[in-house]
């Protein structure tokens, strides 16, 4: 039997050696979601001894997690904007950035009642928190992945979100109809970063990641159809790779989308396109 604290201090050394970062927050996250108790908790039963019971199945994920498997996997949810989302490996483990994409979203004034597209919706966190926010939206999710649309469906429902329609799509292969908004957090990893990737990243479905050789691929073939399927006004939003910028901004531009805008991300790289196509 060994203590909390102990429970936390051998975890985390056992972390460190196979070189996983934040390996104590990592194990003071591993020991409370197995107590199911926040990890600020912890803090006052320190020395509470822990049993077989909490010790068996802690052993376990400790190992998985020394083995790069995420952290968020293991957790089996995130917080993406005050809420909680499940995340498992049947979609991309959503990320920060991306929830600054929907935070910038949320700060603009849009007109109510807009109907909102989320291409490559993955676990659904980005949709479904503009569309939780903005129940006056009908939001549209859309994904190549069955199994990325299950899980943003079982996300929709924990979170008793209603305004939503849903579409298993190549694209928009089998989308009908023009949209006031689209958003999207497309594929654009290069294929050549495979192998330079994190052990946790290497989680992620490849179909969520990798969009070919310099990572344009889906983005490319998205664009223009994206436009056609704007209401004359209507914006899009996107999600792109460090280096992109220009590029994409080049994209946009050729596809007819003006008042163009690139927004960076809080470390500074210029992250999110944002285009209209022109009344
Ligand atoms: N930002 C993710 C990463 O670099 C990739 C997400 C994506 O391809 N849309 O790991």
């Amino acid at each position: 039997m060994s203590s909390v604290l102990e429970t936390i201090d051998g975890g985390t050394r056992y972390l460190e050696k196979r070189e996983i970062a934040d390996a104590r927050r990592n194990m003071q996250l591993l020991v409370a979601h197995q107590l199911k108790c926040s990890r600020m908790d912890l803090y006052v039963q320190f020395d509470r001894p822990l049993t077989e019971t909490d010790l068996q199945p802690l052993r376990e994920t400790l190992k998985l997690r020394g083995e790069g498997v995420p952290l968020q996997h293991l957790l089996g949810q995130v917080q993406f904007h005050h809420r909680e989302f499940k995340t498992d490996a049947r979609a991309l483990i959503p990320r920060p950035e991306t929830e600054e994409l929907a935070e910038w979203l949320l700060s603009m004034d849009f007109p109510q009642h807009q109907s909102l597209l989320d291409m490559g919706c993955g676990s659904g966190v980005l949709g479904l928190t503009l569309a939780a926010e903005r129940p006056d939206w009908q939001v549209t999710l859309a994904d190549v992945a069955p199994a990325a649309l299950a899980l943003a469906r079982e996300n929709a429902a924990a979170l008793a979100i209603s305004n939503l329609h849903w579409c298993e799509s190549d694209l928009f292969s089998a989308i009908t109809g023009t949209f006031d908004g689209i958003v999207a957090n497309l594929p654009y990893v290069p294929e050549s970063e495979r192998s330079s990737l994190s052990r946790e990243v290497l989680h992620d479905p490849p179909l969520a990641l990798f969009g070919g050789p310099d990572g344009l691929d889906v983005i490319n073939r998205f664009i223009p159809d994206a436009f056609a399927r704007l209401k004359p006004g209507g914006w899009l939003a996107l999600e792109i790779g460090h280096d992109q910028a220009s590029q994409v901004a080049e994209i946009l531009r050729r596809c007819g989308f003006s008042q163009l805008e690139i927004k960076t991300d809080l470390s500074g790289v210029s992250r999110f396109p944002f285009g209209r196509r022109p009344h």
